[in-house]
């Protein structure tokens, strides 16, 4: 199966941080802050891990279709009833029978037949991977809709990986303070993710659009400004691509060390002090004081969504055909981004934490 599961499409992902942005290791540190966040565990650098990106995709996919179909589902007998030897057929079969073209207004990935038993169990964990995929129960996975289908399930006859990978987002651009103003900065190693060629400064040394200021602080680190980047306009994070919304100027962006790296962003690291509120009294509680430490808000990340052919799973099992097409998993994914406007990722979304505006290029 290997060699046949090819990627039939790539979507880079670009993610501007609108607040600070808190992914918990879950832990409680002895150090300076109390709730430390994921980190890269060889460069040190935080980062938005994979899993947590496709979690919450996974629930907002699961919302921005419930939101249009959920009266519009048809009963489980009325699927129950229809022609077919398995559930899959017969949400074929069923096909949204009695929705009135009048009344559709859904976009087509809304439509994949496996939608029309999706439930909004169907995000976040499943309750009850020992039932059957078909079982009647109305709980846990429902194993057809396009968010089990492109996400995956598992279930106690069958486990399915799902269609989608994504990558870890990595910080591309980490905004520093500096005399000058705010600027952002990056790596030859991190542009060259993205395609483009940028000689690294030598050691201890960093390159600017202008190359002649002499020094420069980026914050408490000061040092000495080696040369000019010829970083241009043409890359899509800073102008022209329509499909992003938030820009740089090559001003904006200082090429560092890739040793230096990981020491200016981990010192320049949001931390956040808090109390934890006693819900009876409503007043903070007794020696409840805590620090967190968040990615600042103005934090540019890069990571890939890769969208695996459903040639490739060619002789699956029945029970999982039919699979969403790569274009509709590729507009469930665009049409659901709006909700890490809102609700974001992360811990302490109630706190001011945790809104992205995520860019997704085909
Ligand atoms: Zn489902």
């Amino acid at each position: 199966m290997s060699e046949k599961n090819n990627v039939v499409k790539k979507l880079e992902v670009y993610a501007l941080a609108t607040d600070p942005i808190h992914i918990g290791t879950g832990g409680y540190n002895i150090g300076r802050v109390d709730n430390t966040i994921v980190r890269d565990p060889i460069t040190n650098i935080p980062k938005i891990p994979g899993s947590s990106l496709a979690g919450t995709w996974r629930y907002y996919v699961v919302l921005e279709t419930l939101k249009d179909i959920k009266d519009k589902q048809p009963d489980w007998q009325d699927i129950k009833n229809e022609n077919g030897d398995t559930i899959g057929e017969k949400l074929e079969n069923y096909d949204w029978k009695n929705l009135p073209s009048s009344d559709i207004k859904l976009s087509s990935w809304k439509r994949f037949v496996g939608n029309q038993i999706m439930r909004i169990k169907c995000a976040g964990q499943d309750d009850t991977p020992d039932k059957n995929s078909d079982s009647e129960e109305n709980t846990g996975h429902c194993g057809h809709c396009i968010v089990c289908k492109g996400f995956g399930f598992s279930k106690r006859d069958i486990s399915w990986q799902g269609m989608l990978f994504f990558s870890d987002l990595n910080i591309l651009f980490f905004p520093v303070f500096t005399y000058r103003g705010t600027k952002w900065i990056t790596t030859s190693s991190r542009l060259k993710e993205i395609g483009i060629e940028e000689e690294a400064p030598s050691e201890n040394k960093i390159r600017t659009k202008q190359g002649d200021e002499g020094h420069l602080n980026l914050g408490w680190l000061y040092l000495e400004v080696e040369s000019r980047h010829t970083f241009c306009n043409e890359i899509k994070i800073c102008n022209k691509q329509e499909n992003i919304s938030f820009t740089l100027t090559p001003e904006d962006v200082i090429i560092v060390p890739e040793n230096l790296f990981s020491h200016i962003v981990n010192s320049n690291l949001e931390v956040r002090t808090s109390v934890s509120i006693d819900p009876i009294t409503g007043a903070a509680k007794e020696g409840a004081l805590f620090t967190s430490e968040a990615i600042p808000r103005g934090t540019i990340f890069y990571g890939e969504i890769r969208i695996f052919d459903k040639k490739g799973f060619e002789g699956l099992e029945e029970k999982l055909k039919p699979l969403p097409k790569d274009k509709e998993l590729e507009d469930a994914l665009k049409d659901s981004k709006h909700f890490y406007e809102t609700l974001g990722i992360g811990g302490m979304t109630t706190r001011g934490f945790g809104r992205l505006k995520i860019e997704l290029i085909p």
